[in-house]
């Protein structure tokens, strides 16, 4: 362990996580040294091009779910507004339309036993010990709904812990978007972070990190290194174990096959025009979510905006059944699915249709899925890699999050800040408390 407080910080991934710790090292005087794989900052938060969808449209994270506060921190620090969501949520059986909210189910039986819950157990034998009965079917289906849908979570492997705290007592909380889009929150954390003298090194896929006399060194993929005093690796899940580590950083990220980490097929269908206001025979005019029974089971509108662009969210189980289409047969699959929610002509749809784009994240070779849940196993492995390893290697990220709302981009924000003041202190036990 190096004894002389680092100066230098080399953070792999420039994603939310590695630019919030960024900047807080910098802020405290440190220099750093980005290394990110990809040819842009950001990582699952992926604006895509105005001109595809008329926005600012999201290929990655949409939603910001709950009180969020870094993310609302940083949004005001940035100048950056959030549009709540407005509109009514629809369901969709057998083409039969009907309002989501007025047909949900009671929901307090639920609340319930999860708050009397002593030991965790997951989200399928909560189901099966509990609510089994025909009587239960549709609370079932709304309990599937959110976590295989929203938390893109295995039920078998979910825990009914992390489900009761991301929903007892608030429900999902308020969703809002950002104005612009996240990609405008990237820039801005971007751009803090080169004022306050970041060097950003893009394109540039680190595989090793390896500790030796003369502090850290990154090895790039190809062959390029990077020398350091200390690094943060702020990579998914998934990418964690393709690095090889330092001992026992190695063996910590070993164990992350623990935590559970979800895929989503991301759809955005772009129209000539709001075909869909008047569909099913109803006024959709302020349609928000649409939830079906079929293969895509959710759609989205822009709706206070009128944008005609339908976004579609595949995860869960049902997301095996696409693995192997490419990007165009998806959106075949999409406008079928859609045609049929709608009992409309499938080739009116593909007739209108301006742009479309279908993201399977497994298939992204930097993210290799979607985001974290949390499994039985998640917050004691979680504790493990949020400990330091040798005070000069630490991992960051949205998975190791201990809130409730691990998973997304409030949940990388505040990891990255907590990974970097966790540095800062460690380094400053190391050296001892007289010169930062
Ligand atoms: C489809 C989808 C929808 C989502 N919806 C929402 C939502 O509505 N609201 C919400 O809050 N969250 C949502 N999320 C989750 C949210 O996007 C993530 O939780 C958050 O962006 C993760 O940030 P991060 O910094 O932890 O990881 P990342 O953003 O993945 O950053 C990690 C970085 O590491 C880089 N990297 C990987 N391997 C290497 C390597 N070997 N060398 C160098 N760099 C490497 C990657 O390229 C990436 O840039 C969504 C995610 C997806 C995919």
């Amino acid at each position: 362990m190096s004894s002389t407080r680092p100066d230098h910080v080399l953070i792999v991934g420039a994603g939310a996580a590695g630019l919030m710790a960024c900047r807080e090292l910098l802020r405290a005087g440190k220099r750093v040294t980005i290394l990110e794989a990809r040819h842009r900052c950001g990582g699952r938060i992926y604006p895509l091009p105005t001109s595809e969808f008329g926005y600012a449209a999201e290929g990655g994270p949409e939603f910001i779910h709950g009180e969020a506060p870094q993310t609302r921190s940083l949004l005001r620090e940035a100048g950056l507004k959030i549009s709540p969501i407005e509109g009514v949520r629809w369901n969709v059986r057998d083409g039969i339309f009907s309002k989501a909210d007025a047909t949900g189910p009671d929901t307090d039986g639920l609340f319930q036993i999860l708050s009397e819950l002593e030991s965790d157990l997951s989200v399928l034998e909560l189901i099966e010990r509990h609510f089994s009965g025909k009587q239960h079917d549709e609370l079932r289906r709304v309990i599937l709904r959110m976590v295989e849908g929203y938390d893109a979570a295995d039920p078998a492997r979910a825990s009914a812990f992390g489900l009761r705290d991301e929903w007892v007592g608030r429900g999902l909380g308020n969703h809002g978007r950002v104005v612009g889009g996240y990609g405008a929150l990237i820039e801005f954390l971007a751009s803090q972070c080169r004022g306050l003298g970041a060097s950003m090194q893009l394109g540039l896929p680190v595989k090793a990190i390896e500790r030796n006399a003369g502090g850290i060194t990154a090895r790039c993929i190809d062959g390029r290194t990077y020398k350091g005093d200390a690094a943060i690796i702020a990579v998914p899940l998934p990418l964690l174990s393709a690095i090889e580590l330092p001992r026992p950083a190695q063996q910590k990220a070993a164990m992350t096959t623990g935590m559970g980490f979800g895929n989503v097929v991301k759809f955005l269908l772009r129209f000539t025009a709001r075909w869909w206001v008047t569909g099913g025979g109803k006024d959709l005019t302020d349609l928000s979510f649409l939830f079906t029974d079929l293969a895509i089971p959710t759609w989205w509108t822009q709706y206070p905006s009128e944008y005609p662009v339908l976004t579609g969210w595949l995860s869960g189980s049902r997301i095996q059944t696409v693995m192997h289409l490419d990007e165009t047969k998806l959106v075949e699959f999409a406008v079928s699915s859609l045609a049929k929610a709608f009992e409309v002509a499938e080739a009116d749809l593909k007739r209108n249709l301006v742009s479309a784009r279908a993201i399977n994240w497994a298939n992204d070779p930097f993210a290799q899925g979607a985001y974290s849940y949390v499994t039985l196993e998640t917050r004691k492995i979680q504790s493990l890699l949020r400990g330091s390893n040798g005070d000069d290697v630490f991992f960051s990220g949205e998975a190791l999050y201990q809130g409730r709302d691990v998973g997304t981009v409030e949940a990388a924000l505040a990891s990255g800040l907590e990974t970097a003041r966790s540095l800062l202190a460690a380094r400053q036990r190391v050296a001892g408390p007289t010169r930062m």
